[in-house]
């Protein structure tokens, strides 16, 4: 076939493609509308899940009259002017693309009026074309209504999901939407039902609660890095606000959720999609929520518009920062840093019962004195909870140095945990789980003094591995020979192991090599921030006593008393939980005493 320029409808309707896949977008494009108008009250009404009908009324600014055609014209905007304003978008509009896409869709009628004019303009579009204009009374303000969506596009249609469904994507781009905008009060109602609405009260947190409810936002932290009141003042209000300020609410590490979609961000209060940021967030929260687990945040990133692209994208949702690794810090840190300071430490709010434990002020001194540790600070931050057992995900895992208190080792239950009793009350150990966290920060620490143990093997070891592991072993080469082990390559998919770590001298070291690389394999541990720690959790993985193994009491105590130095007992590296606590109220009361 020769070329052909397209007929301006099929083009049209191509173009629209882009914008319009389903009436959520519609919706987002019209509220975008809406935003940019300066509406402070913007209501949204649909009809089966926007097919039938979707109709956003807002009170901004209104299009003149004499404008209005105008308006649905294709790169028809007041959004831009000149190629410069390209580079400082402070409009979530600029490519004067949506209304026209739209009404090359379906049938859109616009009843608009300035406030300063007295009578407002009706239009109607139909397939594209302009069918009626006339003078209107009208509150001020823009509703446009869009009716029988892809009526003409049966492809488009025949995606379309349940009504139902479709109003879930609606919902989820006005909470969206919302959270940005807290000055603005957004309605949806669907099929006459009011689903959402936002209160307009300017504050983040009324939003937090309209959108997740109050027990999410109850568990969440407030993220600011911008300089307080206090602190410009100190500085004689000089300081100067960082380069991208960040700021919103972050799960508590008590409240996570089986995925990332939870994790929202704006730049310059648009809403982007961001792996790369979702990744500064779950760094964040390293080693302080169970593995596969991922935090709910709402984070707003403020950032000179000239140090971003929004213009990459057909819907606008990723853009292109000039700095993205200055962003990448900013976000990191700013959450980090409000974990660390503002997640609560658990309240003792009565003091707790105690037993008398055997010999407990002896071990307790004779400790103190033999290793001066752990002191008694550390002994009153103890893992008691008020509420019951610790149960992962409950009760916020405090952030920082929580020890556990000193035990007495009473037995081991089902080969696979050890019963302990601590002043104030019982704990029952995983005995692989603690052994994990006990060699996993043994040997951080030795590898951050560069001087982790090693055992050359009497023979060297030769290992014939398929292609696949011996791809994982070559990518994990220098970090390997860094944490203890001496392997080289031996040619083809062969290796030569000459030492490994003392803690995996095992019986069978070839096969211990092979599950490491095989955990490496499976596993982005989203925990593990960097290639070292990834290696160094999976090689204590593997040396850590397993469940099933019958310890003998000297050996209970030993590994007790290791895991009561740890930095933090209470999880593996993993994220797991290494202890529960029974406290003695909560044995009382089960028991009914
Ligand atoms: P863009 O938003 O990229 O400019 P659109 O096709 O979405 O392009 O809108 C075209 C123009 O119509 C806008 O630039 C704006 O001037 C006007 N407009 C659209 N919706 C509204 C509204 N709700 N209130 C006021 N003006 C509007
Ligand atoms: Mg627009």
């Amino acid at each position: 076939m020769p070329i052909r320029v397209l007929p301006p409808e099929v083009a049209g309707k191509i173009a629209a493609g882009e914008v319009v896949e389903r009436p959520a977008s519609v919706v987002k494009e019209l509220l975008e509308n809406s935003i940019d108008a300066g509406a402070d009250d913007i209501r949204v009404e649909i009809r089966e899940g926007g097919r039938r009908l979707i109709r956003v009324a807002d009170t901004g600014s209104g299009i003149p009259g004499d404008e209005v055609a105008l308006a649905f014209a294709r790169h028809a905007t007041s959004k831009l002017t000149d190629v410069q304003d390209l580079d400082r978008i402070a409009t979530l509009g600029f490519r004067g693309e949506a209304l026209a896409s739209i009404a090359a869709v379906s049938q859109v009628t616009v009843l608009t009026r300035p406030q300063a004019q007295t009578i407002g303009q009706y239009l109607r579009v139909d397939a594209g074309q302009i069918t009626l204009q006339e003078g209107r009374g009208s509150p001020a303000g823009t509703i446009v209504t869009v009716e029988h969506l892809f009526r003409t596009m049966p492809a488009r249609l025949k995606f379309l999901k349940q009504p139902q469904t479709e109003t879930g994507h609606i919902h989820t781009v006005i909470t969206r939407y919302a959270l940005a905008y807290p000055e603005i009060r957004f309605t949806l109602t669907a099929d006459d039902r009011q689903l959402f609405q936002s209160s307009g009260s300017g504050k983040l947190y009324d939003v937090l609660i309209a959108v997740y409810g109050l027990d999410v936002a109850e568990k969440t932290l407030e993220v600011s890095n911008q300089p307080t009141g206090e602190a410009a003042g100190e500085t004689g209000g000089e300081s100067t606000p960082p380069p991208c300020q960040v700021y919103g609410y972050t799960s508590m590490p008590s409240l996570h959720r089986a995925n990332r979609t939870y994790i929202t961000f704006y730049v310059n209060r648009r809403w982007i999609q961001d792996s790369s940021l979702a990744h500064a967030v779950a760094q964040a929260y390293h080693t302080l929520l169970p593995v596969g687990r991922h935090p709910l945040a709402v984070l707003l990133l403020d950032i000179d518009p000239a140090e971003v692209d929004v213009n990459v994208h057909p819907t606008k949702r990723e853009v292109k920062f000039r700095s993205s690794q200055t962003v990448f810090s900013a976000v990191q840190s700013a959450v980090r840093r409000t974990l660390v300071e503002r997640s609560p430490v658990p309240v003792l709010a009565h003091s707790p019962r105690t037993w008398p434990a055997p010999d407990w002020e002896r071990r307790q001194s004779l400790i103190a004195a033999g290793r001066g540790e752990p002191d008694a600070s550390q002994l009153a931050m103890e893992l008691y909870r008020p509420g019951g057992p610790f149960q992962p995900g409950d009760e916020p895992l405090p952030v920082g140095p929580v020890r556990l208190p000193l035990l007495r080792v009473v037995g081991q239950v089902g080969q696979t945990y050890i019963v302990a009793e601590g002043p104030q009350g019982m704990y029952l150990i995983d005995q692989h789980a603690a052994h994990e966290r006990v060699l996993y920060e043994q040997m951080m620490s030795e590898h951050q003094q560069h001087a982790v143990a090693s055992q050359t093997l009497l023979e060297p070891l030769p290992l014939d591995l398929d292609p696949i592991l011996a791809g994982q072993l070559s990518e994990q080469l220098a970090f390997l020979n860094e944490v203890g082990f001496a392997v080289e390559p031996f040619g083809g998919t062969s290796y030569l192991v000459r030492a490994v770590p003392s803690i995996l001298v095992v019986p069978d070291v070839r096969a211990a090599v092979i599950d490491i690389l095989e955990l490496l394999r499976q596993g982005d541990d989203p925990l593990a921030a960097r290639a070292e720690e990834r290696l160094i959790a999976a090689v204590c993985k593997r040396a850590a006593i397993k469940a099933g193994q019958t310890l003998a009491t000297e050996e209970m105590q030993q590994l007790v008393r290791r895991l009561e130095q740890c930095e933090s007992p209470r999880t593996c590296p993993h994220g797991r939980p290494t202890v529960l606590h029974f406290s003695v109220e909560q044995l009382e009361r089960e028991f009914g005493r």
